[in-house]
């Protein structure tokens, strides 16, 4: 297979500067030295079984760490915002405030009515589409918070693909955070300057995306994997493809294996640079790793496409351990994805999965307002929503009495469609309580619940059936997660350390989980009622606090 050299290229490229002089020491003596969390967009657990016994690089080394295959982002709406909102801050979306990638805040002035789980809609010229990066929205700490919080000297940075996942990643208290923007990596942190990695980054990234990329060599399990499906909703048929792209292409460049090799070759830059890892306190980075989401978005997730990606990137992480390794620092990894996600439902039923189906245009919540409005003699949209499931919102501009009737008409109108599993109200979801039981026996309305903030959330919520894909027009994305079923909950939430023993678990744990453990592992007190998550026991060499 054709390598991309991002790794080797960029770190050659940064000098050596000296490690800066830190008073503060580890909070324990057996901490870490660098703290590297690391979230894989839209890798499921069943990516993770499927692939686990090939992939013998990085992804390859962690999985003989402590590995969870039953790790779940519990909540309902299983989107990437909410997902990184848990990782590094022990909170379910419920207490993250991070409800959904996008919500509805029908009071707001501006005429755009959706907010951006990112952005800070108090700034002028703000919209959900056109944003100011920011963590506004987030209502808890980070791990990275936390620990500056009483080791100022110690570094939190991040680098992503998503703009969100870098920010709910991080927090507020961060020396570096960048992701790309869709042309380059950019960052929301004002005077924070610019390092030597990201100018070399860029120009790396720029390079590539100028040139024709010709088709990677596929592995011969991909090879078996190639053949090619047609598609309803009018896109191009997937499953063969191998990432060949024209010059000046960022959006297939995004959706490709070598957005994941850069975002790698930054962060390894940046910890070089930063020296992080070589003070006398622990430093964090945060790593999302986005082009996963991008390539089962854009090719489903049981083709050729997928398979060269996870290969490519699992070779790229095991080039980045290496250089770790080849630096002396004594880091713990975490892994774990903000969702999983399913494939596309015509390969699903080739594969035996008989009522895999898309929605029909129907069921949006604008084409669903609109046909509200006509049948009640309503003006305007009556129902806001981000798609054809999730947080729905009535009209406020209606008066009282027709936001009651138009209510009521919508739950109807989805409990009654074949492809609705279930509805939930916003007062229902308020008079539930947060689920206490392990993730894997939550009932529907408690995984709504999870997801469910009073201030934000909708007025209705919609969860589909099982294997409903809620993308009706597939000539952009064609496959997508966001539901409440496991193949877009269950993710697999992997540490590493050397010489940590190796344990394959098969108990059911919440991402959550991970800050409280990783906490535990730097010997940060962190008050168990301020999260949802619990430290994560029989961890060889993580001993979680006795209560
Ligand atoms: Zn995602």
């Amino acid at each position: 297979m054709r390598r991309i050299l991002f790794l080797a290229g960029l770190t050659a490229a940064t000098a050596c500067s000296s490690a800066p002089a830190q008073p503060a020491r580890l909070l324990a003596p057996t901490a870490p030295k660098l703290i590297v969390a690391l979230s894989i967009d839209q890798f499921s657990s069943d990516l993770f079984e499927e692939y686990r016994p090939v992939l013998l690089g990085g992804i390859g080394r962690l999985s003989r760490g402590a590995a969870f295959r039953n790790g779940y982002q519990g909540h309902s709406a299983t989107e990437t915002c909410p997902g990184h909102s848990t990782i590094m801050t022990g909170s379910r979306p419920s207490r993250t405030g991070i409800i959904a990638n996008v919500w509805y805040d029908l009071s707001q002035s501006r005429s755009d009515k959706a907010v951006y789980c990112a952005e800070d809609e108090r700034i002028a010229g703000s919209s959900s589409l056109a944003y100011t990066v920011s963590p506004y929205h987030l209502r808890v700490p980070t791990l990275g918070d936390r620990l500056k919080a009483v080791q100022p000297v110690s570094r939190n940075v991040a680098v992503a693909g998503k703009d969100r996942a870098a920010v709910m990643m991080s927090g507020r208290a961060v020396d570096q955070r960048w992701y790309w923007d869709g042309k380059t990596f950019a960052t929301d942190l004002k005077g924070a300057g610019m390092p030597r990695a990201v100018t070399a980054a860029r120009t790396a990234v720029a390079q590539a995306i100028a040139q024709d990329r010709s088709a990677l060599q596929m592995p011969a399990l991909c090879q078996q994997k190639s053949r090619v499906v047609s598609l309803e909703g009018g896109g191009a048929p997937v499953g063969n493809g191998a990432f060949a792209r024209k010059a000046g292409d960022a959006r297939n460049f995004r959706a490709s294996p070598e957005f994941d090799g850069a975002t790698l070759a930054l962060a390894a830059a940046l910890i070089e640079e930063m020296q992080l890892g070589r003070g006398r306190s622990t430093d964090i980075i945060s790593v999302g790793l986005s082009a996963t989401d991008f390539v089962g978005h854009s090719y489903g997730t049981e083709g050729a496409e997928m398979c060269l990606q996870l290969f490519s990137l699992d070779r790229d992480l095991g080039d980045f351990f290496r250089l770790l390794d080849s630096k002396g620092i004594d880091y713990l990894v975490t892994l774990t994805a903000d969702h999983g996600g399913q494939d596309v439902p015509e390969r699903k039923r080739e594969q035996g999965v008989p009522g895999a189906a898309r929605v029909p245009a129907s069921l949006f919540a604008s084409a669903m307002g609109k046909a509200i409005g006509a049948r009640l003699g309503l003006k305007g949209p009556v129902l806001y929503g981000d798609g054809a499931f999730g947080d729905m919102y009535v009209d406020r501009a209606l008066p009282d009495v027709d936001r009651t009737r138009a209510l009521a008409a919508a739950v109807g109108a989805y409990k009654a469609h074949p492809m609705v599993e279930a509805v939930f109200t916003h007062d229902q979801l308020r008079a539930t309580k947060s689920p206490t039981a392990s993730p894997d026996k939550w009932s529907l309305v408690e995984r709504a619940r999870a997801s469910f903030d009073d201030q934000r959330s909708g007025d209705l919520i919609v969860l589909l059936k099982r294997d409903i894909t809620p993308i009706a027009d597939t000539k952009s994305y064609v496959a997508t997660h966001g539901s409440p079923w496991d193949y877009d909950r269950r993710v697999p939430v992997l540490f590493w350390r050397r010489e940590m023993e190796a344990s394959d678990r098969t108990d059911a744990v919440e991402t959550a989980d991970i800050m409280p453990t990783l906490a535990a592992a730097l010997g940060l007190a962190v008050d168990p009622r301020s999260i949802d998550g619990k430290c994560l026991g029989a961890i060889p060499g993580i001993a979680c606090p006795v209560r």
